[in-house]
This record gives C-alpha cells, sequence and structure tokens, in this order.
C-alpha cells in the first residue's frame, strides 16, 4: 500500500457516534407546576426518536451540560419528543428557561422500559411519586393504544401539595377512559377534600388482583421501596413489580461507571428492574 492509499484518520461517524448530541428545535413550553415544565421538541433533522415506553434521553442545552430526562411522551408518535423536567439545578434551570425556536441537544434514547405489554393479559397498577408520573404517561398511553389486551388499569399517584400535582386535567382524561386514578397529597391546604397521606396506603384497597398484576412504580427512591413491599405484601410476584431507578448518569451508554449500582450501570441495565433484582441493593444504605 503506498502513503497516498492509507486511509485519512477521520473524526467518528456523526450518525453513529453515540456521544454526539442531534439538535431538536423547541416547539411548546408548558408549566405544569411552578417548577415543572413539559417541552415538546421536533428533530432538526426531521428522523423521528422511536423510544420505548420508560426510557430517557441525555439531553442539555450548549453551555449547561447534560442530564438524564425521562420521555414523558407517546411511543406511538415518535416525531414529536416530550419531555417534563422539574428545575433543581444548574442544567434543568437552563431547559426549564428555554424558549419556543430554542435548540437542545439530545442523545438516545437510552435505557431499558417498561415492557408494558408483558401485563397484557392481566391487571396493570402505575403507582407514582411526584415527577414519578412523567415517566408513566408513555407506560399508560401504550396501556390506552392497546387497552382491550389489559384487564384493570389503576393510577395510584402521590404528590406532596395540590399544587404538585402533575397533568391534573390529562388525570381526568384517562378517568374518562376507564383507568382507576387515585391521587393523595402529604400535605392538603385546610379546607381540601381529597385525600390526605402516603401514595403507599392505596395499595392494600386498590383494585386489581395481585397474583395477575404488572406494577410499574416510579418515584422517589424511599417511596418506590415501601411502594414495592406493599405491592408484593399484597401478592404482586416480586418480579412483576418493576421500578425506576435513577443514579447520577453522565455517558448513558455504561461507560463513565458514574451510574454503578454494585453489578449493574443503571443507564443501560435499567434504570427500569425488577423488585426481585434491586430489592437486596436497595436496602444497602448509600449504595
Ligand atoms: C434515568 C433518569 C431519568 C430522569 N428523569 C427525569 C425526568 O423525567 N424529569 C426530571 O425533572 N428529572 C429527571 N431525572 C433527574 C434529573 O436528571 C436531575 O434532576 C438532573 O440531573 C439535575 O441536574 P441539574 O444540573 O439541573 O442539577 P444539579 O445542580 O446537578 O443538582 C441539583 C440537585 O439535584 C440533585 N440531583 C442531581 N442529579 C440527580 C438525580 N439523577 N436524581 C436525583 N437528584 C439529583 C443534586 O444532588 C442536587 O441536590 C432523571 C434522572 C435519571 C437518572
Amino acid at each position: 500500500m503506498t502513503t497516498q492509499e492509507v486511509p485519512a484518520p477521520s473524526a467518528a461517524d456523526p450518525s453513529t457516534d453515540p456521544m454526539r448530541p442531534r439538535p431538536f428545535r423547541l416547539l411548546a413550553h408548558r408549566f405544569d407546576t411552578d417548577d415543572t415544565v413539559t417541552v415538546r421538541l421536533e428533530p432538526v433533522d426531521g428522523v423521528p426518536l422511536a423510544f420505548e415506553a420508560g426510557q430517557y434521553t441525555m439531553i442539555g442545552m450548549l453551555g449547561a451540560g447534560e442530564v438524564p430526562i425521562s420521555i414523558s411522551g407517546d411511543p406511538a408518535v415518535p416525531d414529536l419528543l416530550q419531555h417534563t423536567i422539574r428545575d433543581v439545578g444548574g442544567v434543568t434551570h437552563a431547559l426549564v428557561r428555554a424558549r419556543p425556536g430554542d435548540l437542545v441537544g439530545v442523545r438516545g434514547p437510552y435505557g431499558r422500559g417498561w415492557s408494558v405489554m408483558d401485563g397484557a393479559g392481566g391487571d396493570v397498577v402505575l403507582v407514582a411519586g411526584g415527577i414519578g408520573l412523567a415517566p408513566l404517561r408513555p407506560a399508560l398511553l401504550e396501556i390506552l393504544a392497546h387497552r382491550h389486551r389489559f384487564g384493570r388499569v389503576v393510577v395510584l399517584y402521590g404528590a406532596r401539595t395540590p399544587a404538585d400535582i402533575l397533568y391534573a386535567d390529562t388525570l381526568d382524561s384517562w378517568r374518562s377512559d376507564g383507568v382507576d386514578v387515585a391521587e393523595i397529597v402529604d400535605y392538603g391546604p385546610p379546607g381540601y377534600r381529597g385525600r390526605v397521606g402516603r401514595v403507599t396506603t392505596l395499595v392494600p384497597r386498590a383494585g386489581f388482583d395481585p397474583a395477575n398484576t404488572l406494577a410499574l412504580v416510579c418515584g422517589p427512591e424511599i417511596m418506590m421501596r415501601y411502594a414495592a413491599a406493599a405491592l408484593a405484601d399484597r401478592g404482586v410476584p416480586p418480579g412483576r413489580i418493576r421500578l425506576s431507578l435513577e443514579r447520577n448518569m453522565k455517558c448513558g451508554i455504561g461507560l463513565c461507571g458514574h451510574c454503578q449500582l454494585r453489578e449493574l450501570f443503571i443507564c443501560t441495565d435499567g434504570p427500569v428492574l425488577p423488585w426481585s433484582r434491586v430489592e437486596a441493593l436497595l436496602r444497602v444504605k448509600e449504595v
């Protein structure tokens, strides 16, 4: 081979480089609560972002950084990417302040999702705490798209206060679609007539057949531990209780190790994992 035939070193192929974000344009921006927005994004290159309910993207803005955020939109509408984002720090603040027309960078989708259709033929229970309803929304939309294949569909949703309830109008439309939705708040203002208490207290009385149920749980880790234990006490098999775990993630593709939980890389082995796999790990403090 002559020197002229040696292939020149080239940059990674942009179409396959998993660390290279794709530009998305922000189309719409809706405040769900004081500190949480749902953004609608379209791919600038027009290529839809197909995803499974429960997957996340690494999303960021130039100069701010990149964070993992679950996809909260409809898996049947892959040309419209939706994320529901709570403003907790540097990157989420920049994303929450973005305005229609702004560009954001998106990598993914990443991780293992809910595999909702595993629940076909039985009942499904979704237990959500706070912003944990966002990653469950695509699962519920997929269930509703195949409603005839599922038995009872139950949503148990806990928020800190009535003002923190996400998708309030959507909860009513889910009720109209035959979903048994129960919400509960930790603190109700004077005169509040809804349920007050922990979301886990709803599990024992909810209407589903435990032996034939798929349970999907998302929220703060402590809430998920108690919810999973309550579902197991009720008789749902631990392998049929799925949790979406959160760990600090940087690469999203199992390289950097930031999200490691003993033998698991939550970014690729999860974020959705069965209770039977993680119960022992989540009992260890600081793991
Ligand atoms: C798989 C996955 C899915 C997620 N989905 C969503 C979602 O749908 N919507 C959403 O609003 N957030 C979601 N998060 C959490 C989101 O990634 C963090 O809020 C974000 O990384 C915070 O970055 P920041 O720069 O804004 O804040 P920082 O300045 O980095 O942190 C601000 C505060 O948030 C805490 N924090 C940082 N990262 C996390 C984390 N991963 N989990 C819990 N607390 C954290 C920090 O300890 C600190 O107290 C998800 C996280 C993971 C791992």
